[in-house]
């Protein structure tokens, strides 16, 4: 198949403004692959960054860090065959760097440095919202035959929330709470029951939570959460606010485990917490971030398992010249919205 010289991408132009526009398709550079995009989803986190609270963005910027495609072409030094269907991982650490050797790429030393190799895709890389896109060939995970293009755009966010459960070391039996009804808590949910809770309970409110009662053993309205207050094993939170972090600490049974992993962008602040529950409680408060040390792809592993339905948490699909309507849907929760796909080259 030929590939255009120019093709339709969301463009953030500037904080708070954003279009589709017609811009040049990519040339994968050394070490790079050319995706046709298939599936690509929004996040609560390209809000974020549209709202300019990641520094390293620099504007314009063509967001996007959740989805899959087809390997289209390679640059120098990579030969995945073309015909490949991936999914992406969206952190590539330099290699090189302390944490990198450490498999903590997520925390690369050179973080945003492109020439040192770093790259975040969607963050300070072009993303893929488009129809095509040039990333690290390091990124990519070869679907198992299994997972669907739609499905392997969650490759990411499965790795997210695995990865929250790892850190807050899951034994079968625990009592787990997720806070934040959204498609990662959702994740942690389910995988959660996959690796052998004993009953897992989803504190959120809303539409969404309706659709997905049958996920949990319990659902608690917010405005019921003290309920809760001491009961879990491990808490793991994905809601995003102080607010949420705050009932996640009170809810943690005495020696028990919390983590955190909602509030990415900076300018989110903690207070209210008595500190001795914290110390007289014995309690593990664990900060989580993204996917390091291939978690994502033993999240695929589980995925292709069918441990984890991901399709049921896509509420809508639209084609990618629809951008702002399903921005719109997506950050307005218009029906119920739990995560919106966007389809750059395939229809669906
Ligand atoms: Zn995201
Ligand atoms: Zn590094």
């Amino acid at each position: 198949m030929s590939i255009p010289t120019r093709m339709l991408a969301v463009e953030f132009e500037r904080p708070g403004a954003f279009r589709v526009t017609d811009v040049p398709t990519p040339h994968p550079a050394r070490g790079e692959t050319l995706l046709r995009v298939s599936s690509s989803m929004i996040c609560a986190t390209d809000q974020k960054i549209l709202a300019g609270k990641f520094p390293a963005t620099k504007f314009p910027h063509i967001p996007g860090h959740e989805f899959s495609g087809v390997v289209v072409a390679n640059g120098d030094g990579v030969s995945v065959a073309p015909g490949t269907r991936v999914g992406v991982e969206v952190h590539v650490g330099c290699g090189a760097c302390e944490r990198c050797r450490e498999g903590m790429y997520t925390l690369c030393q050179n973080y945003g440095k492109r020439e040192m190799g770093h790259a975040h895709i969607g963050f300070t890389i072009p993303g893929g919202l488009a129809e095509y896109v040039a990333i690290p060939a390091t990124a990519l995970h070869a679907l198992p035959e299994e997972v669907s293009l739609d499905d392997g755009a969650w490759t990411d966010n499965l790795g997210v929330s695995l990865w929250a459960l790892e850190r807050g070391r899951l034994e079968p039996g625990d009592h787990v709470v997720v806070f934040g009804p959204g498609a990662i808590g959702l994740c942690a949910l389910q995988l959660a029951r996959a690796l052998g809770a004993g009953r897992v309970t989803l504190v959120g409110r809303g539409a969404r939570v309706a659709q997905v009662r049958d996920l949990a053993d319990a659902v608690i309205d917010v405005a019921e959460v003290d309920t809760l207050k001491g009961t879990a094993d491990l808490v793991v939170e994905f809601a995003g606010t102080a607010e949420a972090a705050r009932q996640a600490i009170a809810t943690a049974r005495r020696g028990g485990r919390v983590v955190l992993g909602g509030s990415t962008g900076v300018g989110t602040e903690l207070s209210g917490v008595d500190l001795s529950t914290i110390v007289r409680g014995n309690l593990d408060i664990l900060g989580s971030l993204a996917n390091p040390k291939g978690v994502s792809g033993r999240a695929l592993a589980l995925l292709a398992r069918g441990e984890v339905d991901v399709d049921r948490l896509v509420t809508h699909h639209y084609d990618l010249d629809r951008f702002p309507d399903a921005w719109a849907t997506f950050t307005e929760r218009r029906d119920g919205a739990i995560r919106v796909m966007l389809h750059p080259t395939e229809g669906h």
